[in-house]
């Protein structure tokens, strides 16, 4: 009998009070990984409660002291990389490489943050009047309610409960449910790492019923959410009600041009990285390549080489690129998209059919696919992907590719490839976006921010940034 993972609230591990549980599948093969406690609303009042009764000394101690937690949690997620990796490819099919960077990015966000506890500056300002000064201090906003997906389930956990530790704040995190196994392990970490009870706690269980805790509990003053901008909608909306503060990384639909005068082999390697790593699940993924005219046709062709090239397995084995996609739904989205496209006039340049002998008759994989003569009735080139697939479409000059990149909802990442300055600078300011990769297919680092435009969210995670999500700013006047 497969061992009952549990939840963490309060220091303690501990089972779903409805007792229910749930099982945890590999994409890529279907076979059972782990089982866990699932809970509801009940679980996740009994961490609010949790994380609400340890806020007080926790807020309370010095920064260097919280530093010093993150710091010992930042080295222990460093020596567990390669077994937190293994998870995370089991649990929902990563190539093994990437998954071991994003441990190691994850790692760093707690050591970033163990810097930038201690960086959380105040103000004195000049006072209008001669017998008052004025004094700005930030405080924590107190107990945090944090919500992750499954694309990133490592990065996506650190990148909020870091600066929200460092802040001062108390968190409670729901993970995705299909990715429980490596939030647990990190969790044993944490554990580890000496936090106080209460500080940090895990609940696994229903999402509608734990992030319905989350907005009714005044306890919870904050609500830090990675997901998709229709969940991302309605946590904003449940929020209003007690003016909960809200961060939101949401979907996006990135625009990726390549310019005549671009490094054709390095777009080619730019759109492998930001369209079929993770296997197209990610919000910063392209979902629109944009190609001079002149060069469109030299360009599909290096690009269709490379893709492929591109190793499709499961992400358990060394020499994998490209995984399975989560479940069977998002699976048959991706397949609707290019079906939908090649009903409407787009050509297959190559990939386009799920993948089913084999090694792949179990998971659910679907091969690298590049799609040409893409029209805009198309779903493909307004609906976020989440796969392998790219849509090529020809433009002719700055002004009209500009106007078609930033023709969406969303507003999250961009990428621009050319080797003019000025062009560079001018797209990098009239894309509408909260990132641009300018000759850079992967632009995510620790210290820079991360967050979108429009429907692609609000707030910044990463860098100092992040911590002002987590602070509430306080002016105090002194009479002399
Ligand atoms: P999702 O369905 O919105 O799920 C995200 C998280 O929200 C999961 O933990 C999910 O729980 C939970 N959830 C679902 N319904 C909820 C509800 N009614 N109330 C509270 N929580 C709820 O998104 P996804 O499909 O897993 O993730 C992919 C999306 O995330 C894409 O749109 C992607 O672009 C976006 N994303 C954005 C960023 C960014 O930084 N901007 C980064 C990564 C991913 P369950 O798993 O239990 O359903």
């Amino acid at each position: 009998m497969t061992d009952i993972k549990k939840m963490y609230i309060g220091g303690e591990w501990v089972e779903a009070i409805g007792g229910e549980t749930l099982e945890v599948h590999n994409p890529a093969t279907g076979e059972l990984v782990g089982v866990v406690t699932f809970g509801d609303e009940r679980d996740a009042l009994r961490a609010i409660d949790a994380a609400h009764a340890a806020f007080p000394a926790w807020s309370k101690l010095t920064a260097r002291e919280r530093s010093r937690y993150l710091y010992r949690l930042y080295e222990l997620t460093f020596q567990a990389r390669d077994e937190l990796a293994a998870l995370i490819s089991a649990e929902m099919g990563k190539p093994i490489r990437e998954a071991k960077g994003e441990v190691v990015g994850s790692a760093d966000y707690f050591q970033w943050y163990a810097e930038e506890a201690k960086r959380v500056y105040g103000e004195t300002i000049p006072s209008s009047f001669p017998d008052k000064r004025i004094m700005v201090i930030r405080q924590p906003v107190g107990v945090v309610g944090a919500i992750t997906p499954w694309n990133f389930p490592v990065n996506m956990v650190a990148r909020k409960i870091a600066p929200a530790l460092a802040a001062g704040c108390t968190v409670v995190l729901k993970p995705a449910e299909g990715t429980p196994l490596s939030a647990i392990r990190l969790f044993e970490l944490i554990h580890e790492a000496g936090f106080p009870a209460g500080v940090v706690n895990l609940v696994i269980g229903q999402p509608e019923k734990v992030g319905e805790a989350f907005l009714t509990s005044p306890k919870v003053r904050k609500i830090a959410f990675t997901g998709s901008t229709r969940v991302g909608k309605l946590l904003m909306e449940g929020a209003a009600k007690q003016v909960k503060r809200v961060s939101l990384e949401l979907g996006g639909h990135a625009p990726f041009i390549v310019f005549e005068d671009a490094d054709l082999d390095a777009a080619v390697k730019g759109v492998f990285e930001s369209k079929y790593r993770n296997t197209g699940q990610m919000c910063i993924c392209t979902n629109r390549l944009y190609v001079h005219e002149s060069i469109v046709d030299a360009f599909v062709e290096k690009l269709v080489a490379r893709v492929k090239r591109a190793k499709v397995g499961d992400g358990r084995q060394k020499d994998t690129e490209v995984g399975p996609i989560i479940n069977e739904r998002g699976l048959q989205k991706v397949l609707d998209h290019i079906e939908d496209a090649r009903s409407k006039g787009a050509v297959v340049a190559c990939g386009g059919r799920r993948l089913t002998e084999g090694e792949y008759a179990n998971g659910y994989f679907v091969e690298p696919t590049v799609l040409v003569n893409v029209t805009p009735e198309m779903k493909i080139l307004t609906e976020e992907t989440f796969g392998p697939v790219v849509p090529v479409i020809p433009f002719k000059d700055e002004a009209q590719v500009i106007e078609m990149a930033n023709d969406s909802n969303y507003g999250l990442a961009a990428y621009v490839y050319t080797r003019d300055v000025g062009r560079a600078f001018r797209l990098s300011e009239a894309l509408e976006y909260g990132i641009v990769g300018v000759n850079d297919g992967a632009p995510v680092q620790t210290q820079a921010p991360f967050g979108g435009f429009k429907e692609s969210g609000l707030g910044r995670e990463g860098g100092h940034h992040a911590m002002d999500e987590f602070l509430e700013t306080k002016f105090i006047s002194f009479g002399l």
